[in-house]
């Protein structure tokens, strides 16, 4: 496999994209990059300090201060803030309904997609986000545009949460999901959008080997 070759998947919420991309890095020993991830820990940070989320450069400058670490490690990645775990805590409801609005400045997204492109640069990573094939990585060789139903998204994250053992509302749920679609593709700045050349897969269908064996299989033909 190309030694720079970079792989990029983005999309909605809920699609799978962090679960598929985990099994496509695992197969071809690359690098996993979860960007959600990074936003998430920000927002985290953020809400711990009380700070007015609708202010960027107030959020620009804290992540200027902040450190968002991804610790690879055998049982999967671990999210460090300022050397803090956060893993767990970043996948609260609370971080989770803010996200969206922390991640739409424009000056923490160019910080973000900053530290993003030093973590893809040496090559043989994916990356899973919102943004990656049209503006963090245009040049990406592998670009899939993950989607699935709302009704199927929504169902993928009540079963996830029940496994969890939190409460779930499923309505509730539907509910986040469309609006977080609808914050993610209506910002101003790089909105979730498909990349002209990206391949779109519908994972409404499909199973996540699947969705995963078919981005291999991109993969496989672009390093030909
Ligand atoms: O992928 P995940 O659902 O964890 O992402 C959380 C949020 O972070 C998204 O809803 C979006 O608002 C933001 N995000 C983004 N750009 C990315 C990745 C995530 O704006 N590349």
């Amino acid at each position: 496999m190309n030694k720079k070759m970079n792989i990029a998947i983005d999309g909605p919420a809920g699609a799978g994209k962090s679960t598929v991309a985990k099994l496509v890095a695992e197969q071809l020993s690359f690098l996993y990059i979860d960007t959600g991830a990074m936003y998430r820990a920000l927002t985290l940070a953020a809400l711990r300090e009380g700070l007015n989320l609708e202010n960027g450069q107030v959020l620009t400058d804290l992540l200027g201060k902040t450190s968002i670490h991804l610790q690879h490690e055998q049982d999967g990645v671990r999210v460090l803030l300022n050397n803090e775990d956060v893993t767990e805590a970043i996948r609260m409801k609370d971080v989770t309904s803010n996200v969206s609005l922390v991640s739409s400045h424009e000056g923490v997204r160019i910080e973000m997609v900053e530290r993003q492109r030093k973590l893809a640069e040496k090559g043989q990573a994916v990356l899973d986000g919102r943004d990656i094939g049209t503006y963090v990585l245009p040049n990406a060789d592998v670009k899939v545009f993950l989607t699935a139903s709302v009704e199927e998204r929504a169902r993928r994250r009540f079963e996830e949460q029940q496994q969890k053992g939190m409460s779930a509302d499923f309505e509730q749920l539907k509910q986040d999901i469309a609006r977080r679609d609808q914050l993610d593709s209506t910002r101003a700045f790089a909105p979730l959008k498909k990349a002209d050349d990206a391949v779109e897969i519908d994972s409404t269908s499909l199973t996540i080997p699947e969705v995963a064996k078919a981005i291999i299989e991109l993969a496989k033909e672009r390093a030909r």
